[in-house]
This record gives C-alpha cells, sequence and structure tokens, in this order.
C-alpha cells in the first residue's frame, strides 16, 4: 500500500464492499434489447421537453428531448427504431415521469459519430457541446454537467477533483472505465479542466483499486498532463463531494455552500468519459456502463447498455438469480433505491443494479444512547436527536437547532445503530415534513 494514502477527517464507516463480484470482470456489450423506454426525466431538475410524438421514426443519437429550464438536459435516442407509445413510468427513486417506448429497428445501419479535435474549440463550443449531447453527472446524482461546469461571475475553480472513489459496496462501473477507458476519461478531465478554468487537477482513487491507480497514473504520463492521481484510504462516504474535497485538497465546505464556494467543482470518471465522447467524438449520452451484481446474480457483470434498457434484460443477461433477491437496488445498497420491477429502464444515473438478500433482519428496538450514529456521521450531525425530535413532531427544533438540511442521507448512522433504528428513513419523512410546514 503507497504510504501516502489520504481520506477525510470526521465520521465514516466501514461496509463490507463485495466488489470482488464483479471487479475483475471486463465490460461487456450487451446485445441491443428489442424494446428501450426512455424516460424525460432523465437528469436532477426539470423533465426534458418531448420532441417526438407516438410513430415517429428516430435514429440513433437523435435527440427527442430538450431542456425545459436552466437545470434540465436534452435526451437522445439510444437506438434506431418507432416510438410505439409515449407514457408514464415509475423509476426507482420513485418519480413518475413521461417516457417515450422505443421499438428497435435491428435492421437499420449502425450510426457513426464524427470524430472532431476538441483542442480546436473554445471553451464556449466545448460547453455548448457538453449541453447539446446531453451530458449528466453519471456518479448517481445526474447533476446536469454543463450548469455544473459553467462557474459563474466572481467565482473561481481552481480545483477539478475527479471522483474516481466508487465507496458504495458492490459497484465496480468506475473501476472498470478507469481501467479500461483511461485515455478517455483523461481527455475528458482536461476538457473540463479547460472549460472551468481549473489550475490543479487531483483523482482521488481508493486504496481497493491499486490496478486503476497504476494504469491511470501511466496513462496520464504518457499524456504529458499534469493530473495528480491521489490514493485514498477505503472509506465510505468518502464518494461524497464534501468528503471528498476534505479527503483531497483539506479544505471543508460550509454547511450550505457548494464546493465551488471553496474554489472546486467535483466530477465523476464515468463523467469525464462521457464529455470526452460528447466533445472528442460527437457523442451524445445514450449509453452507460451497469454494475449487474449482488449474491442473487449467476454471473455479475459490468455492462455497456443503452439507456432505456428494462433491468429485467440486464440481469437475464448475466445468467438470472441464483436465487430470489429480498430487493434489487439502483445504485449502491447504502444510498440507493429499490426497484419496483423488473420492466423498469435504467437511467444515465444508474451505476448498478445489485440484487441482494438481506441476512439477519433485526427487530428494532428502542435507542440505547450509545452515541455511535454520532461517531459515524461525517457532517458532524446529531442522528439520535434529530432521531428524537422528528419522532415527537418536533421539526422546527430537528431543522433549526440540530441542521437537519444538512443530511446527506448517506446512512453511515444507521449503518452502525445497534437498535436498528430507521434514521435515514425518518430523515428523509423529516425534510419532507419541514419543507410541508414551510
Ligand atoms: S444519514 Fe445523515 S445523519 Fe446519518 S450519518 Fe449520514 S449525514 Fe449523518
Ligand atoms: S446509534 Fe442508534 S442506539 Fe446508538 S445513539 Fe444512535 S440512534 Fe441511539
Amino acid at each position: 500500500m503507497p504510504n501516502d494514502v489520504l481520506t477525510f477527517k470526521r465520521g465514516g464507516v466501514h461496509p463490507e464492499d463485495r466488489k470482488y463480484l464483479s471487479s475483475k470482470k471486463a465490460i461487456e456489450i450487451l446485445p441491443t434489447p428489442k424494446e428501450v423506454i426512455v424516460s424525460l426525466s432523465q437528469h436532477l431538475g426539470a423533465p426534458a421537453k418531448a420532441l417526438k410524438a407516438k410513430g415517429d421514426k428516430v435514429v440513433k443519437g437523435e435527440k427527442i428531448g430538450t431542456a425545459s429550464s436552466f437545470i434540465s438536459a436534452e435526451v437522445h435516442s439510444p437506438v434506431n427504431g418507432t416510438i410505439k407509445a409515449i407514457k408514464k413510468v415509475t423509476l426507482a427513486n420513485s418519480v413518475s415521469c413521461d417516457a417515450y417506448v422505443i421499438e428497435v429497428d435491428q435492421e437499420a445501419p449502425e450510426v457513426d459519430f464524427v470524430k472532431t479535435e476538441w483542442k480546436n474549440k473554445t471553451k464556449e463550443e466545448l460547453l455548448a457541446t457538453i449541453k447539446d449531447l446531453g451530458v449528466v453527472g453519471m456518479g448517481g446524482a445526474t447533476f446536469p454537467a454543463h450548469v455544473k461546469f459553467s462557474i459563474p461571475k466572481g467565482k473561481e475553480a481552481e480545483y477539478l477533483v475527479i471522483n474516481g472513489v466508487e465507496c458504495e459496496p458492490y459497484l465496480t462501473s468506475d473501476h472498470r472505465t478507469m481501467l479500461e477507458r483511461a485515455e478517455g476519461v483523461v481527455e475528458g478531465i482536461m476538457i473540463i479542466a479547460r472549460v472551468i478554468g481549473a489550475k490543479k487537477i487531483i483523482v482521488g482513487i481508493e486504496v481497493n483499486k491499486m490496478d486503476a491507480i497504476k494504469h491511470l497514473r501511466e496513462v496520464i504520463e504518457a499524456s504529458g498532463y499534469q493530473i495528480q492521481v491521489q490514493p485514498l484510504k477505503m472509506k465510505y462516504p468518502q464518494g461524497d463531494e464534501k468528503q471528498l474535497l476534505s479527503a483531497t485538497i483539506k479544505k471543508e465546505i460550509p454547511s450550505g455552500k457548494l464546493p465551488l464556494d471553496i474554489g472546486a467543482v467535483v466530477s465523476n470518471v464515468g463523467t469525464c468519459f462521457a464529455v470526452y465522447e460528447a466533445c472528442a467524438k460527437n457523442k451524445p449520452l445514450f449509453e452507460r456502463i451497469v454494475s449487474v451484481t449482488g449474491e442473487c446474480i449467476k454471473e455479475p457483470k459490468n455492462v455497456l447498455a443503452p439507456i432505456g434498457t428494462k433491468i429485467g434484460e440486464l440481469i437475464d443477461f448475466c445468467g438470472g438469480f441464483t436465487e430470489e433477491p429480498d430487493k434489487i437496488v439502483s445504485g449502491g445498497p447504502m444510498m440507493g433505491f429499490s426497484f419496483y420491477d423488473l420492466e423498469t429502464p435504467i437511467q444515465k444515473g444508474t451505476s448498478g443494479v445489485i440484487s441482494i438478500k438481506i441476512e439477519n433482519i433485526a427487530p428494532q428496538t428502542a435507542c440505547i444512547s450509545c452515541g455511535k450514529c454520532v461517531q459515524a456521521c461525517p457532517i458532524g450531525l446529531m442522528p439520535t436527536m434529530l432521531y428524537r425530535n422528528i419522532n415527537v413532531g418536533a421539526y422546527d427544533m430537528a431543522l433549526n437547532k440540530y441542521s437537519l438540511m444538512d443530511c446527506k442521507e448517506c446512512g453511515s448512522c444507521a449503518f452502525v445503530c445497534p437498535a436498528h433504528i430507521p434514521l435515514v428513513h425518518t430523515f428523509k419523512f423529516g425534510k419532507k415534513m419541514a419543507r410541508r410546514k414551510k
């Protein structure tokens, strides 16, 4: 292990990572499905406005939805085909939105995307391409990338910090991206650095991915770019922007502020690759790598699949279930949402489809005031006091005295709680009630 390993200051937990299930498997390409379901809400913010109607023919990469407000993003067809219907779908995060059901034309010729030299483009042109080709944060947050990379007047992005942490258990899609697509990731990093005007670039990677650290360093050295690859200790939730910046640049984001307020922009490695494909290949974001894994999957894999693929098809591609899972999670098990059914499509932010058994479901007991949740909280909150106040309806107290809105819902407190209290569920409920009261 290298001796320059860093981590964030406060709290954090060490869940068993279980990445061995899929981390050694090279990315496999899913054969194009017969049908995809592409939602107009692929991103944080307002859903895109539909540009197509039932019966319209679409070509792979064609724009089918356009940003409907400042925080919104373009949506492109991941396949050649015909729009069979526009219907309401419920996504894993419980959001209900309009989606295109596209019947795939398997006979249509493959679409070629034209390579361009991104270095000849201005930063305004690069930013416009990132917007036009629908790039959003691929780490799960799906914040529209062009909004994040637009630095407002009076602000400065001194640091660009790249998130190669992937601290959620099971997920390995970023790990495989760094191993198999490193050249594209590095070009994407330099494109973002040019757009935001960053002076210092750091890639943070946890030490359970030493092969990715080594490979990325080799690719960076060969490229001649000035990028530091920083090994980080394994600790959850290091992939959160707050913790990643604390670990890499030793700066803390104050309550209610953003990374840019301390001179930093954070971007995930998958987003860097998407930026590269957009700016150097003119390829819109219409596919992604998904970790299809968990103890209940026969052959866990990382799969490159069109956005809109139903999770059932991904699971079939990985040999199906070994046994009935207790739940199938979108993203990682610490912060992810449960899928309702196998027809639910993947989105731009779906990093994983994790099928798991819940071992030893322990009954909830009363809080024993052990303080473990307080020690685990990376934000420095008092989860036990938040829980007590929300439980008796004292939402103002939870909000004003115990900073409820600073909670990232990371689940570290619930993970260590010996009383098995559903802390995160309570905090989500408390936030909803506090907003309603407001
Ligand atoms: S879920 Fe909220 S309160 Fe619990 S550890 Fe994470 S940030 Fe702290
Ligand atoms: S960890 Fe659980 S039992 Fe311990 S103080 Fe926190 S809420 Fe109470």
